[in-house]
């Protein structure tokens, strides 16, 4: 299918070729903006208006799509399992890799700090502003974007709530790492045996139910639920078809995690297939994908 967003394009950024003349085009799952000139991707250039203007079609929350020029998914130091380097000399790596966006996504706190490996929520104010003024610092260079990374667990509703309603965030990612049971029962806890035997389930019930809160813009890596399997199985497909098609239906991405990919079994192209099957079906709205880095350190950046 394909996809008017109307005419308010900027002229392409490289060679000034009128905003009338750039091609938009959905391959497969991708939205691409291009300069059909000198073929670069040019939705760097004008993102702010095309978020309005997919509001204004989809009529819907803003949505994201992969950019070649940016780097998506980026940790600090505050997570506590991530380099000690400073915000300051991610940003900097990121200009000279020739980015055009850095999206800090940290894994959020939680009011009264009760899981480990991410922010105590008594940061969240520094983490903020020093990423804003960073964006002030580096405005003609780079875009510097404020997100985080967290997991949906019901109980917290109201936090979600009112993160997703912080103007400062721009990027509310779900990272469902674990999941609730109930309130104060989660599923780290768990044996090794059930994990096993029940992971892949709850995370992706977990992401399902985030898809329909409208609080997430981006579901990070959803095929990392399925790290505990050996083998595609129909299950795995069917979990993944419902997954894939309400991610669409929202209009939230689903994020293609350059880090899986470097582990056994946390990347599984069966349900990057599957997403392009469902995303080149006559009807319904555009399937969006989102490439992040999930870099733990400066080295980790990528373009
Ligand atoms: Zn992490
Ligand atoms: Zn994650
Ligand atoms: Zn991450």
């Amino acid at each position: 299918m394909s996809v008017d967003i109307g005419n308010k394009l900027n002229p392409c950024m490289y060679c000034g070729l009128p905003a009338e003349k750039i091609l938009r085009e959905n391959c497969g799952p991708i939205l691409r903006i291009r300069c059909p000139e000198c073929n670069r991707a040019l939705s760097g250039a004008s993102f702010d208006e095309l978020d309005d203007e997919w509001n204004r079609v989809n009529e819907m929350r803003p949505v994201a799509e992969i950019c070649a020029d940016d780097i998506f998914h980026v940790h600090t130091y505050r997570c506590k399992h991530a380099g000690d380097e400073e915000d300051e000399e991610y940003v900097r790596r990121a200009i000279e890799l020739g980015a055009k966006r850095i999206i800090f996504t940290d894994h959020a706190p939680f009011p009264g700090n009760p899981f480990g490996n991410r922010m105590d929520i008594e940061e969240l104010p520094e983490y903020i502003a020093s990423l804003k003024k960073l964006a002030d610092r580096y405005i003609k260079y780079i875009s510097v974007q404020i997100g985080l990374e967290i997991e949906y667990l019901p109980s917290f509703d109201e936090y979600y709530r009112k993160l997703a309603a912080n103007e400062d965030i721009r990027w509310l990612i779900v990272g469902q790492h674990f999941y609730e049971y109930e309130p104060g029962v989660y599923s780290f806890s768990d044996s090794t045996e059930v994990k096993n035997q029940c992971e892949a389930y709850g995370l992706m019930e977990a992401m399902l139910t985030a898809c329909d809160t409208g609080y997430f813009r981006v579901i990070a890596h959803p095929d990392r639920a399925f790290r505990r399997k050996r083998n595609w199985t129909e299950d795995m497909a069917e979990m993944s078809e419902k997954l894939i098609r309400s991610a669409r239906e929202n209009g939230i991405a689903l994020e293609q995690n350059i880090s899986s990919k470097k582990r056994k079994h946390q990347y599984w192209n069966e349900f990057w297939e599957l997403a392009d099957t469902i995303a080149n079906e006559e009807e319904g709205k555009p399937l969006l994908l989102i490439k992040g880095a999930d870099a733990h350190s400066v080295a980790e950046l990528v373009l």
